[in-house]
């Protein structure tokens, strides 16, 4: 068993993969181009937003996003510590301070308590304090417009991470297009995934949307005419062929994950009452870029090991929250129980929208005998 099986949506779209990437090395275009241009528009249609770049992955998405609001040395920006390293990453790149607040512990997304608290604080004592990075973890978004709503008293960008939650809705609206900017993945595991690296940026704003635009080309305005120091961050052309290839067949797929998650819910509530699954809020819906559960701290490791040796891989995102990583040692004091707890009690179990509901069976009646 896999724990996300790419092999069968390749078989299943096989053909109209192989005819995109036909198409692009035909026409000899590459970098940039026609086939990256109308992904940026389906793409910009979707989520419902005028603005689309195609960036080469989510991690340089966010790290332009932090370039074209200017983030710079000594710059704080709040984010979460329970997310992939990218998130805070991108912030120290640039010479600015991440500031990690805790998450709630039913959804494991920033809590907007912890995060008004902070910013509160940070104000009131002159902090440097520029903008926001939310992540909208496994599939579903935080609370993005509370968060926009603190961000906007304040003067604060807002950055969506939605690496894991293209596709999601939030009060209607779909992720990546609720707050000033939101960032994707195309990492091949991710729910919309290409067979190499790749992202998008989403935005509203005009002017962000242009300086994203050149920053991706060494800041450049016009051929050899460079305005900004930018990167080399551009979505190439093959790679957005697999994207608009697959993506027909996307909301299919999603209904799949979400089909695939009731089940599991169910089958855990029905059979295994000490394992906690997933909260999703009444006003979104997630995309399950991950199914991830909470089992308790001290059996974790012997159920994973476990379902192993029943040839069923696990996974756990994440074991050490950011604040706790060598990287950032200097925020080692920092106290921040839930994402400390939700890294020691997490599990997720395979996802894909091709699992079989004999499979999902398998998995959890393994789980049940490790128990
Ligand atoms: C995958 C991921 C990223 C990074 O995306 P890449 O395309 O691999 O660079 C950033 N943030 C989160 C939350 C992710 O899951």
């Amino acid at each position: 068993m896999k724990f996300i099986d790419l092999d069968r949506q390749y078989s299943a779209y096989k053909e109209e993969i192989d005819g995109a990437l036909s198409r692009v090395l035909e026409s000899g275009q590459f970098i940039l181009g026609p086939v990256v241009e109308e992904l940026e528009k389906v793409l910009a249609d979707f989520v419902g937003v005028p603005y689309a770049v195609g960036v080469s992955s989510g991690t340089d998405g966010l790290l332009l996003a932090l370039m074209a609001y200017g983030v710079g040395p000594g710059d704080e920006v709040i984010t979460t510590p329970f997310t992939f390293i990218a998130t805070a990453e991108v912030i120290a790149l640039l010479g600015a301070v991440p500031v990690f607040v805790d998450i709630e512990p039913d959804t494991c997304n920033m809590s907007v308590e912890a995060l008004q608290k902070e910013v509160k604080a940070r104000m009131a004592k002159g902090a440097p304090l520029k903008g926001i990075i939310a992540v909208s973890l496994y599939g579903q978004c935080s609370d993005m417009e509370e968060i926009s709503n603190i961000a906007g008293e304040y003067g604060l960008f807002v950055i969506e991470d939605g690496c894991q939650s293209f596709g999601a809705t939030y009060r209607g609206r779909r992720s990546c297009g609720i707050c000033g900017l939101g960032v994707t993945s195309f990492f091949p595991s991710k729910p919309l995934g290409c067979y190499g690296d790749g992202g998008m940026v989403f935005t509203s704003d005009h002017e962000i949307f242009e300086r994203i635009r050149m920053l991706r080309v060494h800041g450049q305005a016009r051929r050899y005419r460079h305005e900004f120091l930018g990167i080399n961050g551009r979505l190439d052309a093959l790679q957005a062929g697999v994207i608009l290839a697959k993506f027909p067949h996307f909301k299919e797929e999603v209904a799949k994950r979400q089909e695939v998650a009731a089940l599991y819910n169910r089958l855990l509530q029905e059979h295994l009452p000490e394992v906690r699954t997933p909260v999703v809020r009444d006003d979104r819906t997630s995309v399950y870029a991950q199914y991830t559960v909470r089992v308790p701290a001290e059996r974790r490791d012997e159920i994973q090991s476990g379902m192993k040796e029943k040839g069923i891989p696990t996974a756990i995102h994440y074991p050490l929250p950011l604040h706790k990583q060598p990287v950032f040692r200097a925020h080692a004091h920092l106290r921040l129980p839930e994402a400390e707890m939700a890294a020691s009690e997490v599990l997720s179990l395979p996802m894909h929208p091709f699992l079989e509901p004999h499979e999902q069976e398998e998995i959890v009646v393994a789980m049940k005998e490790c128990f």
